[in-house]
C-alpha cells in the first residue's frame, strides 16, 4: 500500500472526515485490521483564512508548496489537498513535488460522469464557485456546473467560514442550503456537488432531492484507489 500525504487542517473539521473515510475505505477493501498509510500536515487555519480573504494567494502558495515538499520528504507517494478552495493553488503545489497530486475536481468529474450527471449545482466557498480554477476544470472534463445566485453565494460562504469551520451546524443554515438546491433543481440542475469539504457535516444526501456528490468522500476514494493500486497490502 502506498503512503498518501494529506494537506489538511483546511479545516480540521473536514480533515477528521478524510481520516475516517481513508481508513474505513482501506479496511473495506483489505479487511481485518488494515488501515491507510498516511502523513497529514495540519496548520492553524485562522491565518490561512485571513490570507484567503486578503487575496494573498502567493503566501498561501509558498506555505502549501513547502508543506507538500515536507510530506514528500517524509515519504508521501502522492499528495491530496484536503479542501476544494485550496485547489486554486494546485498547479503551484503539483510543480513543487515529484509525486502525483490527486486532484479533487478530476475525481469529482469522474464520479459525475459515471452517474450520468452533466449539469450539477456547485455548493462551495465563493472562491471555488466564482473562480475559474474549479468550474473551468470541470468544464474541460465535460461537466457544466451551475452556482447559486449572488445572495445565496454570500450566505453559503458565510455559513462555511462562520459556522461549519467553527464546528457549528445550524438548522436554519441547513434549510437555507436545501432551498438553494431546490431552486437549482427547478432551473434544471441534475445533481449537487458538495464542493466544500465541510458541507457533508451540515447536510446529508437524504436532505437533497437530487443525486449528491460529496467531494470529501469522492476524493478520499480516489486516494485509496491510488494507495492500493500497487497491489500490495
Ligand atoms: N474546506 C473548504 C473547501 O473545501 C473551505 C475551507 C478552505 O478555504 O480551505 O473549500
Amino acid at each position: 500500500m502506498r503512503v498518501l500525504g494529506l494537506l489538511g487542517g483546511m479545516s480540521w473539521e473536514s480533515t477528521t472526515l478524510y481520516y475516517q473515510h481513508l481508513n474505513r475505505m482501506v479496511r473495506d477493501r483489505l479487511g481485518g485490521q488494515h488501515s491507510a498509510r498516511l502523513l497529514i500536515w495540519s496548520d492553524d487555519f485562522a491565518p490561512i483564512a485571513q490570507a484567503q480573504a486578503a487575496g494573498d494567494w502567493e503566501a498561501l502558495g509558498d506555505l502549501l508548496a513547502k508543506a507538500a515538499r515536507d510530506l514528500e520528504g517524509a515519504g508521501a507517494e502522492a499528495l491530496m489537498i484536503g479542501a476544494n478552495t485550496m485547489h486554486k493553488l494546485a498547479p503551484r503545489i503539483a510543480a513543487a513535488v515529484g509525486v502525483p497530486l490527486i486532484h479533487i475536481a478530476d475525481a469529482t468529474a469522474e464520479a459525475l460522469k459515471a452517474a450520468g450527471v452533466a449539469r450539477p449545482l456547485l455548493l462551495a466557498t465563493r472562491f471555488t464557485m466564482e473562480g475559474d480554477f474549479y468550474r473551468g476544470r470541470l468544464a474541460e472534463l465535460g461537466i457544466e456546473a451551475s452556482i447559486p445566485h449572488a445572495n445565496d453565494r454570500e450566505r453559503l460562504h458565510a455559513i462555511i467560514y462562520d459556522e461549519l469551520i467553527q464546528g457549528r451546524f445550524e438548522a436554519a443554515s441547513r434549510a437555507a442550503v436545501v432551498a438553494m438546491t431546490e431552486r437549482a433543481a427547478a432551473a434544471g440542475a441534475d445533481g449537487v456537488i458538495f464542493g466544500c469539504t465541510e458541507i457533508g457535516l451540515l447536510l446529508t444526501p437524504g436532505d437533497v432531492g437530487l443525486p449528491v456528490f460529496d467531494t470529501t468522500e469522492i476524493h478520499a476514494r480516489a486516494g485509496v484507489d491510488f494507495a492500493l493500486a500497487d497491489g500490495e497490502a
